[in-house]
C-alpha cells in the first residue's frame, strides 16, 4: 500500500531516522572502543580490566643505580637503541654541600643520566668530600589519572584503562607527537622505525596474564614495586610499602594524579 505522507508522519519518519543515525555511531563507537581495548592492550581473552587497579611505587633508597631495569625494559619492549629512546631510565642527583659562610643548607643539584643508566653509573666526577647527598631515581611514565598525553591526541590512540595504565594502540597513532610536547615528565619518544608515540605500558603484556612488569622482575634491591589495589594479600609489598613510607608523586602541583608513587623523594627531584 502506497504510505501517505502526512506533516505528521514525515516528523516521525524523520525523528525515527535522526534518532538510528544518532545511536549508530555510539553504538558501533562503543564496540569498536572494546574491541581496540582487547585487541592494543594484548590482554588476553577473559581478562577483566575492572577487577584490577595497579599501581608501582619506587622506594628511592632502595635503588643502587645498577641500570638492570632499563636493560630489561628495552629488551622486552623492543625500544630502540640509542640515548633518546627509554620506556624507563635512571637519574643519579648529586647534591653538593653549600658554600661555607652562604647560610644555605645545600649547595648545587646535578643530574646526571648517561645512556638512561642502562650500563650503570660511572664514579661521580664530583670529589666525595664535597657531596651532601646523592641517590638514585628511577623514573617512568607515571600513570596519570588525570593524563595530559590522552587528552591531547586526535585520534584516541592515547587512551586510559580501566584498571590504570595508560597504553599507545600503533594502529591508530598517526605520530603527530602532541603527546610528547604535552607529558610533564618527559615519559615519551617516537620511535624512529615506526614513528609513532611510545612509553612504558606497564608490560601490560605481562601483567594481565599475572606476572610482573619486567622491570620489577629484575631489581635486585626491590626498589620497584608492583601491585593491584584490588587484589591485595595480606602481606603484599605494596600494603607494605604504604605502611613503612609516606608515599610521594613527581610534580604534585601539576594535578595529574600520578599512580607511580615514590618513598624517600628528594625535594629536588623533578
Ligand atoms: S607521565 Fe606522561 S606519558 Fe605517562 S600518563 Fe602522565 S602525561 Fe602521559
Ligand atoms: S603521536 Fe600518536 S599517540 Fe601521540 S598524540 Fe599523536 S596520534 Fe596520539
Amino acid at each position: 500500500m502506497k504510505q501517505q505522507f502526512t506533516r505528521r508522519n514525515l516528523l516521525t519518519t524523520l525523528t525515527g531516522v535522526l534518532a538510528g543515525l544518532a545511536t549508530w555511531p555510539v553504538a558501533r563507537t562503543a564496540k569498536a572502543a572494546v574491541q581496540k581495548f582487547f585487541v592494543s592492550t594484548q590482554a588476553p581473552g577473559g581478562y577483566d580490566p575492572t577487577k584490577h587497579k595497579w599501581l608501582m611505587a619506587i622506594d628511592v633508597d632502595r635503588c643502587i643505580g645498577c641500570g638492570l631495569c632499563v636493560e630489561a625494559c628495552k629488551k622486552e619492549n623492543n625500544v630502540p637503541e640509542g640515548e633518546s629512546y627509554f620506556r624507563t631510565w635512571i637519574e643519579r642527583y648529586t647534591i653538593t654541600k653549600p658554600k661555607a659562610g652562604s647560610g644555605e643548607t645545600r649547595g648545587e643539584v646535578f643530574v646526571d643520566s648517561p645512556n638512561g643508566g642502562i650500563h650503570g653509573f660511572p664514579p661521580n666526577t664530583i670529589p666525595k668530600d664535597q657531596i651532601l647527598k646523592s641517590f638514585f631515581v628511577p623514573k617512568l611514565c607515571n600513570l596519570c589519572q588525570h593524563s595530559p598525553c590522552s587528552q591531547v591526541c586526535p585520534v584516541g590512540a592515547t587512551f586510559d584503562t580501566p584498571d590504570g595504565a595508560v597504553l599507545v594502540d600503533p594502529k591508530y597513532c598517526i605520530g603527530c607527537g602532541f603527546c610528547v610536547q604535552a607529558c610533564p615528565y618527559g615519559c615519551r619518544f617516537l620511535n624512529p622505525i615506526t614513528k609513532t608515540a611510545e612509553k612504558c605500558s606497564l608490560c601490560y603484556h605481562r601483567i594481565t596474564r599475572g606476572l610482573l612488569p619486567a622491570c620489577v622482575e629484575v631489581c635486585p634491591g626491590q626498589a620497584r614495586i608492583f601491585g593491584d589495589l584490588k587484589n591485595l594479600s595480606p602481606d603484599d609489598p605494596i600494603q607494605r610499602f604504604f605502611e613503612s613510607n609516606k608515599a610521594q608523586s613527581l610534580k604534585p602541583h601539576l594535578g595529574t594524579g600520578p599512580r607511580v608513587l615514590y618513598a624517600e623523594l628528594d625535594k629536588e627531584v623533578r
